[in-house]
């Protein structure tokens, strides 16, 4: 990354909160995670999160077993503000400001969406954490990702998972596989690149904000990749 990144969404997946678990939240890994968070901040960023709901519940799984899948999709909702209260007990727990604010209404809980009121936030200095994705079922938290990056107008989409970027064939199956430093969005959308959804992907490119692919699981990456350095694939404009 070369340009200097003031605001910028950080994506995480369901999946990293479960730590060495293999379902639902690890408080413990939870609080490494807020640590990473918390310097990232400190380095003078506003930061936004969104987290998924993967390690609770998705909606295809619902469906799959024969759930209705819209209902299943609520469901995984939910997951997601669960997680978003995990994060923002254990990133208060360090000392850093936070705001929840949900797509789906829930007062005693947290915030609803509010644009202008999130703007508050990050200027006050709290990171904001969006959860429930967009709100609707049939998309999942990468597009409410890529959302909440274009109405907050980002400088970038960061996504921790626990690959360090973006390959060429899956990585896993294929030991010949190639990390892409940098990658245009239509060849991801083209090749069928495992990033994120085709729809996530889009609405980053046609708002032309960066995504940031690393891996989240390795101590100190987050600021590694924020100051340019670290592994990451970057998924940019064609250059
Ligand atoms: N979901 C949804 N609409 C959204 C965001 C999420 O219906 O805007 C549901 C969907 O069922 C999804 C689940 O919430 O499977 C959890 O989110 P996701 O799969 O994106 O989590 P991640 O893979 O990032 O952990």
């Amino acid at each position: 990354m070369t340009q200097p990144r003031k605001r910028v969404l950080l994506k995480l997946s369901g999946e990293v909160l479960m730590g060495d678990q293999s379902f639902g939240i690890d408080p413990a890994f939870v609080l490494e995670l807020a640590k990473e968070v918390k310097a990232a901040k400190e380095s003078g960023l506003e930061l936004c999160l969104v987290i998924g709901g993967g390690n609770i519940f998705r909606g295809m799984a619902g469906a799959a077993q024969g759930m209705d899948r819209a209902q299943a999709d609520y469901m995984g909702m939910l997951a997601t503000v669960m997680n978003a209260l995990a994060m923002q007990s254990a990133l208060e727990q360090i000392g850093v400001q936070t705001r929840v604010q949900s797509a789906v209404q829930m007062d005693a809980v947290c915030e609803p969406v509010i644009r202008r009121r999130a703007e508050r936030h990050l200027e006050k200095g709290r990171v904001v954490i969006f959860a429930a994705g967009v709100g609707a079922p049939y998309f999942t938290t990468d597009s409410g990702a890529a959302l909440r990056a274009a109405e907050m107008r980002c400088d970038a989409l960061l996504k921790g998972t626990s690959v360090d970027g973006v390959y060429d064939s899956d990585p896993k199956t294929n030991p010949a596989a190639k990390r892409y430093d940098t990658v245009s969005y239509d060849t991801v959308l083209a090749d069928n690149l495992k990033v994120m959804d085709a729809s996530a992907v889009a609405l980053c490119r046609d708002n032309n904000i960066p995504i940031v692919v690393f891996s989240i699981r390795e101590k100190g990456n987050l600021a590694k990749v924020l100051a340019g350095e670290g592994v990451q694939t970057t998924v940019q404009k064609e250059a």
